[in-house]
């Protein structure tokens, strides 16, 4: 199916912004104005920027040190490698600001007689939800850099990077915060109790922020093959990586 691109006029400068079907909030990439799409509102909350610190040059270090570390990879992976893509995109998150407390009833049964428990687990998060339908991206490996986020600024985009639209309401990143939060409480408890009778979580939201991060979309060749590797552009960690089958 082919994705065609719509037009609504930027509010702000009456530039076109451009976005896709399925995209929800939508910058725009003359003036950095953000709006809600279908309504056409301005973006009221908070949007905010992480900054890359790479340029198409400087960011073959981190991949040269990712393809010399790790014993797992051919010894002559940096040095026979060809890098073929170096693509900069900015990927849009809501980060969720939350505090959750979980009261639970659960069965210990490690030691006989096993007995009930009950307590709660209470702890704050700035949770992070990739605002992107599709994609093998590792969020829960990517620890974002959150106290070196600015107010978003167009100017700060370089020009052969790319932005991403939200195809996700601001509701719907919370919906999804909530119960990837409980799972992972439920997750917790399993060192405190072997079965989970009964858990109720209770939410307080104190701030949804939309923010722009960079992450570089790697590709190189090694042997005829083509191999794909994400690193994030702040501090140039590798996030995920395809490693080449080594002879040893
Ligand atoms: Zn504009």
């Amino acid at each position: 199916m082919a994705t065609v691109a719509q037009e609504i006029k930027c509010s702000h400068c009456g530039a076109p912004i451009e976005f896709k079907p399925g995209e929800i909030v939508a910058t725009c990439k003359y003036c950095g104005f953000t709006t809600v799409i279908e309504t056409g509102q301005a973006y009221t909350f908070e949007h905010s920027l992480i900054l890359n610190k790479f340029d198409q040059k400087t960011i073959d270090e981190p991949i040269h040190d990712w393809m010399n570390g790790g014993f797992l990879k051919p010894g002559d992976l940096a040095k026979k490698s060809k890098l073929t893509d170096r693509d900069l995109i900015y990927l849009p998150f809501w980060v969720v600001n939350v505090e959750a407390k979980s009261t639970y009833k659960g069965i210990f049964e490690r030691i006989a007689p096993a007995i009930v428990k009950e307590g709660t687990i209470s702890k704050e998060y700035d949770w992070l939800d990739l605002a992107r339908a599709a994609s093998g991206f590792p969020t829960h490996e990517y620890m974002v850099p959150l106290e070196g986020k600015i107010p978003f600024d167009f100017r700060k985009i370089e020009g052969f990077a790319k932005l991403l639209n939200s195809e996700m309401t601001q509701d719907a990143a919370l919906e999804i915060a909530k119960q990837q939060i409980e799972d992972h409480h439920r997750f917790l408890l399993q060192q405190d109790v072997d079965k989970i009778v009964e858990i109720k979580t209770e939410f307080t939201a104190k701030q949804i922020v939309y923010l722009h991060a960079p992450v570089w979309f790697i590709k190189y060749e090694y042997k005829g093959k083509i191999y794909q590797l994400i690193v994030e552009g702040t501090g140039g960690t590798a996030l995920k990586g395809d490693i080449p089958p080594s002879r040893f």
